[in-house]
């Protein structure tokens, strides 16, 4: 069953907005007139259900059939304590109006009043106490996720209303007692612990022991066919489904999943000062989840591929595994004990979920591998939308809920930890960590805002936290810095620092991070407390002027920082990996901005470095950079002439690499650009004899990547590629995977043709990353010609996508449409439909996506 989102007119509009003007104190004196009933879960009506409602409590029943498409009815009582019944009652509730049976209040039943994705019970049925709703109905399927033979639900931020009438705000805590009916073979988890489950027939139902007190958007359960692992780790039960059939994969991760919970369960308890506050502890694995994880109470879901690794894995990928589970086992105390009080907010639990999950790597100890994984993890992704014309602040207004998916995205997860780690800098890591605590255990099973928690933090400091709060949080953008040595001839006394914000604007970024500067009798480094315009550091004194200085080496620093013109050639002097990647960060956003080396220049450099390169983060980083200003800055027959230099450098320097997980990166980066017939026919013989080069351990994932980026190429082989590749793929969901994408790889324009507009249709979009990972291949600039005729219809769909899918979509949907561009037409293209959609009469959020998604678009129209 598919479900239109409804939209209100322009006359609705109006309506909306004179009923808002003559609204009244929450608790109506004598007759105040009733909130409007609007669709979404406005500001206002949030706040008035907070003032009248507490003690909410679901149960909830649910007989989930074996068939895919058939309906799953609901039974569902809903209790709560009412301080007024002199207005009618919002239940929120987003699905056809047919879906709901019945409703009863209080014993009697109520004639169904369904107005603009609300239930709304009468004022004459409810009394002032305790209130209980019966409803039977029939559960709207958007978020369930519902696959052959499992399903799973993914409420946040504002789902839980598409499944059950419900009052879908994050401070109306309940707990929900949940009992599910499903096929017989199917197991099933929830947020409370299971507390007897009885056959009957061909099915199973499973009763669950009331949930702890949790936000609507935390409330879960999955079921199908999963496999069940218990474990018992420092004394604590934990229960993981999941459906891997890869026994290497199963093999080598499952020790690890567990003891990374583990620990990372202990660190908080210790950091926070806090035991675990609930239940229980459980996780599931999901295919293709929409992202790395979920963090449910009592059941976090994850991203399979992300939870399953094998000897294959690099890295990167296994630091990944380990703050993926980090991150989300942090949540248990930092959104799901203290949530926010609305979605405003939602970065907040994410920038501390991100930050306890960096501490808690035990490599923090080490140091340098921790600091270059946070450098290289969120630096180049803040700058990538911070510096574009679509940047958002890290805390945004939110009137309804129902936008507040288009929150989410780089600023969020990337920029926030940065200013988050500022913050523990400026206020020293004991005072912070007290500050913290006392957040916790003041708003613990509750609701807090993010003034609320640097009010407390505020009080920890001599700093003044409220000014710092206003530039970093409050508003979009970055500094670039300048500086001068003084005086300019003979020896410098002083260092004189600049900072000014991209855009112009009057603001200081007060800040403190690292420079280096380089005699010829060695270095020494400073730290900048840069809280002003201007500031001066006085340099060590008897000694000769600096042969250059090294900005930011430490990586810490927020901004764009100059790089001196002696470190262009000699890029492989810098000995330590994070002064490495903070120089790279800093060249390619110097590129970018038009400060620093052109793209052509700055590649040639990067392609000395890549025989020097030996530390897997700055492999990644380096390559990527490398990759981008190949196919998105420099014109198609630059490519074509720089690609047998390129290929053979990139070939040289895995061959250099001494380790498996290096020599893969080179590998992978070889594999990104192949674009010479030679290249090409080496992957393919790597590919068709499953031998990988040198000591690289190619997965069956590596083997599909490799069997696509030849599709992408139009290799002729002896057999087409993929369809071999599919047979050899034995899991079903990665079988499914491949197969949805085939079309967009086809070597026929017509087929392409088809596979995009069968995009227009909601039903062949329900697979996101799969229609992500698609569009990728669709557009990828050997298929420009033929491809770049699809954008106008790509932004025309954007607002339904936003409507119909999860929160990521609309991003990521423009991201792998427009992301390798480089074309004028393909620039004019989104000038065009910026031009004919003004941010009066089109959603402002999904104009600033878009802003951020063509920003490499425009800037190669000058580069
Ligand atoms: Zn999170």
């Amino acid at each position: 069953m598919t479900f239109r989102f409804r939209t209100t007119g322009s006359a609705g509009l109006l309506v909306g907005l004179l009923a808002a003007a003559c609204q009244r104190p929450l608790v109506p004196t004598t007759t105040a007139p009733a909130l409007p009933v609007e669709t979404g879960v406005s500001q206002t009506l949030a706040e008035a259900r907070k003032q009248l409602l507490s003690q909410v409590a679901y149960t909830l029943d649910l007989n989930i059939p074996a068939q895919k498409a058939a309906p799953i009815a609901g039974s569902e009582v809903v209790a709560f304590q009412l301080k007024d019944n002199r207005q009618p009652l919002q239940l929120d509730f987003r699905a056809p109006a047919d879906h709901l049976r019945s409703v009863a209040v209080n014993g009697r039943p109520v004639p169904i009043d369904y107005r603009n994705e609300h239930l709304v019970l009468p004022a004459r049925a409810l009394v002032v106490g305790r209130n209980e709703v019966k409803i039977e109905f029939v559960a709207g399927d958007q978020s369930l996720n519902r696959s052959a033979d499992y399903l799973y639900t993914l409420l946040v931020p504002d789902r839980a209303r598409t499944v059950f009438p419900v009052f879908d705000q994050p401070n109306l805590k309940a707990t929900i007692t949940l009992s599910l009916t499903v096929p017989g073979t199917w197991r099933a988890v929830a947020n409370g612990p299971l507390r007897d489950s009885l056959r009957t027939g061909a099915t199973k139902t499973y009763r669950f022991a009331p949930s702890d007190s949790i936000s609507t958007y935390l409330f879960s359960f999955a079921a199908g066919k999963f496999t069940p692992v218990r474990r018992e780790v420092g004394g604590r039960p934990m229960n993981f489904l999941h459906r891997e059939t890869d026994s290497t994969k199963i093999r080598l991760s499952m020790p690890a999943i567990f003891r990374l919970h583990g620990e990372s369960l202990s660190f908080l308890e210790k950091y926070t000062g806090i035991p675990y506050p609930f239940q229980k502890f459980d996780f599931t694995a999901i295919p293709d989840f929409q992202y790395g994880g979920m963090e449910h109470v009592g059941n976090i879901d994850y991203k399979a591929s992300s939870l399953f690794l094998d000897e294959g894995a690099t890295k990167d990928q296994l630091l990944g595994r380990q703050n993926l589970i980090g991150h989300e086992t942090a949540h248990m105390w930092f959104g799901d004990l203290v949530t926010m009080q609305w979605f405003n907010d939602v970065w907040m639990k994410e920038v501390l979920a991100n930050f306890m999950a960096d501490k808690m790597n035990p490599e923090a100890a080490a140091g340098p591998a921790q600091l270059l994984k946070f450098v290289t993890d969120h630096y180049p992704a803040a700058y990538a939308v911070d510096r574009t014309a679509g940047a958002n602040p890290i805390r945004q207004p939110l009137t309804n809920l129902q936008d507040a998916g288009s929150l989410y995205g780089n600023i969020i997860y990337h920029k926030a930890p940065i200013m988050m780690r500022q913050l523990e800098r400026l206020m020293g890591e004991k005072p912070f960590q007290a500050g913290v605590q006392e957040y916790l255990k003041k708003y613990a099973h509750g609701n807090a805002t993010w003034p609320d928690l640097i009010t407390i933090l505020d009080a920890h400091t001599p700093a003044d936290l409220q000014a710092w709060n206003q530039v970093w949080v409050n508003q979009p953008g970055r500094p670039l810095f300048d500086y001068q040595l003084q005086p300019a001839t003979g020896q410098s006394t002083q260092l004189v620092i600049n900072q000014r914000a991209e855009d112009g604007s009057d603001r200081v970024w007060p800040q403190q991070f690292e420079v280096t500067l380089l005699y010829p009798s060695g270095p020494v480094e400073l730290t900048v407390n840069m809280n002003q315009r201007q500031v001066s550091v006085p340099l060590p004194a008897q000694k000769a002027a600096p042969t250059y200085v090294l900005f930011n080496p430490q990586g810490l620093g927020y901004g764009v920082f100059p790089v001196a013109p002696q470190l262009l050639d000699n890029l492989s002097t810098l000995a330590d990996p994070v002064a490495r990647a903070s120089t790279y960060i800093a060249l390619y956003e110097n590129m970018l901005s038009g400060r620093g080396l052109a793209p052509r220049p700055l590649l040639d450099r990067y392609l000395g470095q890549i025989a020097h390169e030996t530390n897997d983060l700055n492999i990644k980083l380096l390559t990527g950079q490398l990759s981008d200003i190949f196919w998105k800055f420099l014109p198609p027959a630059e490519r074509t002439a720089l690609a047998p230099t390129l290929e053979k450098a990139l070939w040289q320097a895995m061959l250099n690499q001494k380790l498996p997980g290096e020599q893969k990166l080179y590998f992978k980066a070889y594999q990104s650009i192949a674009l010479t017939p030679a290249a090409q026919a080496r992957l393919y013989q790597i590919w068709q004899t499953q031998k990988a080069p040198a000591q690289v351990k190619l997965t069956e994932d590596d083997y599909t990547s490799l069997a696509l980026a030849l599709a992408v190429r139009d290799y002729v082989a002896p057999q087409p590629i993929l369809p071999q590749q599919l047979a050899r793929i034995k899991n079903v969901d990665r079988r499914q995977r491949l197969e949805f994408m085939m079309p967009a790889l086809s070597p026929e324009v017509a087929v392409r043709d088809q596979f995009f507009a069968s995009l227009k249709e909601e039903k062949n979009r329900e697979k996101e990353a799969w229609v992500t990972a698609a569009l990728g291949y669709l557009h990828h600039p050997l298929r420009q010609a033929t491809s770049e005729k699809y954008l106008p219809a790509s932004l025309d769909l954007l607002a339904e996508i936003q409507a119909t899918g999860d929160i990521f979509f609309p991003a990521s949907w423009l991201q792998a449409t427009l992301g390798s561009y480089r074309s004028a037409p393909a620039a004019r293209t989104v000038e065009n439909f910026l031009a004919a959609h003004p941010a009066t009469s089109y959603n402002p959020q999904l104009r600033l996506k878009l802003l951020q998604a063509a920003d490499d678009l425009f800037r190669a129209q000058k580069l």
